[in-house]
């Protein structure tokens, strides 16, 4: 079969011929992929980061986010049958740490990622366990199914920071930024303002009709977000940039009090004006990862019913599997939303 892997310990991705996965094992289903999303998490192993080259065992099929239709259903399998499409957690917990037993299993320390701990999504079938599968309601389209991970992101670190009534600056204006951006509003955030400096993001900021969008290059920035927000800074940051420099300005602009939600990971380590930034002002620094299992997936899927609109406008390229090259260039540049791959259209497709 197609896939797209991370065949040598070197920058780039490259297409690569695999067998199809074996007859799924106990627990497990095959699903033959559809879309898949390319993630952040794609572009650090592209770019074969300090985090990604001390993570990935080489070679490996990357790809974490998608939607499929179930081919095949190992032993055990109850509740799900060939045919139907779904989504999946891409995060397969462990269920027996502490963690997982105290209903925090996005954070449980056995945990293994599709796409970067084993064979991910970008291929035309993927192995997964059946209990990380997400059944997606007909209403929402295929390109839309294959993102629910990173507008999870989006929408745990939103829930998690609580912007009701808060005025929220967004630190960076990729798709996990412009997803919370939606997300926040409509959780009735009192203002959300975009930072980004990037003019094709910032473009996509401007549609999904924010109170402000700035480019943290230029000196009205400051001003104009104490202007929003009665002189006192935003309540609430989300850090989606993982720009150190982002964040400590972020910090120093803050309202004493305020909820700093960290999302975006930096490339090394950070250094922090915490006494007068953080401590004296009160702050709460909170990380976020993953998703709740499964809290998280029923608010997206039931923010993504209501506002596909927003959906549409985070999603600027869907491009055929074959042509992911093309994907990971146009992250290159930041010109570009979320960008989706779609496999249907692979010739030597064994269904077809
Ligand atoms: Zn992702
Ligand atoms: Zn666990």
């Amino acid at each position: 079969m197609f896939t797209i892997a991370k065949t040598e310990a070197t920058r780039g991705i490259w297409s690569s011929t695999r067998n199809m996965p074996d007859a799924p094992g106990r627990g497990m289903v095959t699903v033959d992929v559809i879309a898949a999303g390319i993630c952040g998490t794609d572009y650090h192993i592209y770019n074969w980061d300090a985090w990604s080259s001390g993570r990935i065992k080489t070679p490996m099929v990357i790809g974490h986010e998608f939607v499929g239709i179930i081919s095949a259903i190992g032993e055990d399998v109850t509740g799900y049958h060939v045919g139907e499409r779904v989504s999946a957690e891409c995060h397969i917990a462990c269920g027996e740490c502490h963690f997982c037993r105290t209903g925090n299993a996005h954070i449980c320390e056995n945990t293994s990622i599709i796409g970067v701990d084993r064979p991910g999504a970008f291929a035309e079938q993927v192995e997964i366990p059946a209990s990380n599968l997400w059944k997606v309601p007909d209403a929402i389209p295929d390109t839309h199914a294959a993102v629910f991970d990173p507008v999870g992101n989006a929408m745990h670190m939103v829930s998690t920071a609580k912007v009701t009534a808060k005025h929220v600056l967004i630190v960076g204006g990729g798709p996990i930024g412009l997803f919370a951006a939606a997300i926040a509003k409509a959780h009735g955030a009192r203002s959300v303002t975009v930072q980004e400096p990037n003019q094709a993001r910032a473009a996509i900021a401007h549609s999904l009709d924010l109170d402000l969008v700035v480019n943290p290059l230029l000196p009205d920035s400051t001003s104009k977000i104490l202007d929003l927000t009665d002189g006192h800074g935003p309540e609430v940051v989300l850090e989606v940039s993982g720009n150190g420099r982002a964040l400590n300005e972020a910090l120093a602009i803050a309202a004493p009090g305020a909820t700093v939600a960290l999302l975006g990971i930096p490339g090394g380590p950070v250094e922090l004006d915490l006494g007068a930034k953080v401590v004296m002002k009160g702050i709460s620094l909170l990380g976020v990862t993953g998703r709740r299992m499964y809290e998280t997936w029923y608010q997206v899927e039931a923010f993504m019913l209501k506002n596909p609109d927003l959906i549409d406008k985070v999603i600027t390229h869907v491009l055929p599997a074959t042509e992911f090259e093309r994907g990971f260039e146009l992250m290159d540049e930041g010109a570009c939303g979320k960008i989706v791959l779609d496999f249907q259209q692979i010739e030597h497709r064994l269904s077809a």
